[in-house]
């Protein structure tokens, strides 16, 4: 099990879901994202009309989803929440949509799996507030137009290349998340630790913070296994000598890379003399999908300049070497 898995059981749903900021007052770092988002609010809640359609990109774990339940209960209105791969069919949309009332806010994570006879049905609901349904079958079949209440759809995904051109157009506001900095990843440690009821010493909250890949979710997942282990070792309080235990014992190292990003970085480095190799070779050799190195692993690593992307492949740079204490071949 990793710390960094972008997969949520139930069980961290619910806990995250303790832990969410309900207000744009209480969403810890983003700020340029947050003014800006500050403004449409504002300006949307005066003409008494529905925010514009919000697009949320950028690495799994950095509160997307938290971010469009601040925005609706900014904007005072109920949240639907759906995926893109949950809604299959166009009669799912339609069932979805008309059942929004005026203002509302339509969460769709995942965005960019949203099939494209979907989109389709999609396009004038964003922008006419209207549906196109095509009622019975060949030659008697036609097209009925649903009115549907205004309404803002927020999207949010970890690729917003994949999103098709008309469908990413329809988005009045685009905003991308960024990795947080330390000093916003402790807040938010502080602030989880104050709701848990948790003592813990400034310095540990520091560390826990730096070695949390610039990711809240990481962030309170890594606070959460510290308290358990100092309820376990120690007095329960949050001492640094505690954190630094029970990180190493996570195997979760300075810079917040664990056993399998060492797997996959020295792998490079022993294996393919530090690359340039491609991305499914390097996906075998760590028996996970392209596609999760891709969206989850990868962007940190580029992030933190271990790794570069080349057109011939990955590349293991100068500072992963340094890292790992290892000679970089000439
Ligand atoms: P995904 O895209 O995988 O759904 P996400 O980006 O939507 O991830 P969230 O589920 O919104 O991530 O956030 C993960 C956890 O991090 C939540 O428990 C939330 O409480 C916390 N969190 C995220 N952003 C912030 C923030 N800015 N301030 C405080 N806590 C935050």
């Amino acid at each position: 099990e990793r710390i960094i898995d972008s997969e949520i059981s139930e069980f961290d749903e619910r806990f995250e879901q303790s832990l969410r900021p309900q207000l744009l007052g209480q969403y810890i770092g983003q700020h340029t994202v947050k003014h800006n988002l500050q403004i449409f609010i504002e300006a949307a809640k005066m003409r008494q009309e529905s925010l514009d359609h919000v697009l949320l990109y950028g690495p799994p774990g950095l509160g997307k989803t938290t971010l469009a339940a601040v925005i609706a209960n900014e904007m005072e209105v109920n949240i639907k929440m759906t995926s893109g791969p949950a809604i299959e069919r166009p009669g799912d949309l339609a069932a979805i949509v008309s059942s929004l009332e005026p203002g509302d806010v339509l969460f769709i994570d995942e965005i960019h799996r949203l099939n494209r006879s979907i989109e389709e049905v999609l396009y004038p609901a964003m922008e006419d507030f209207c549906l196109d349904i095509v009622v019975g079958k060949g030659p008697t079949a036609r097209s009925v137009r649903l009115d549907l209440p205004p309404f803002t759809l927020i999207g949010a995904t970890t690729r917003a290349g994949a999103l098709s051109a008309p469908l990413r157009d329809r988005f009045g506001v685009l905003s991308r998340l960024d990795y947080y900095d330390t000093e916003a990843l402790t807040e938010i440690v502080v602030r989880s630790s104050k709701l848990f009821e948790a003592d813990i010493d400034p310095n540990a909250a520091v560390e826990i913070a730096r070695r949390s890949r610039g990711t809240p979710r990481i962030a309170n997942r890594l606070l959460k296994r510290v308290r358990d282990y100092a309820q376990v070792r120690g007095t329960g309080s949050i001492t640094m000598d505690m954190a630094e235990q029970a990180l190493e014992m996570l195997q979760v190292d300075p810079l917040g890379l664990d056993h399998i990003d060492h797997k996959l970085l020295t792998g490079m480095i022993e294996r393919f003399r530090g690359g340039p190799v491609g991305l499914d070779t390097i996906a075998a050799s760590i028996g996970e999908e392209s596609t999760t190195i891709e969206d989850v692993y990868e962007p940190y690593l580029l992030q933190i300049g271990f790794i570069q992307r080349t057109p011939r492949g990955r590349t293991v740079t100068q500072l992963a070497y340094e890292h790992f204490k290892m000679e970089m071949p000439e």
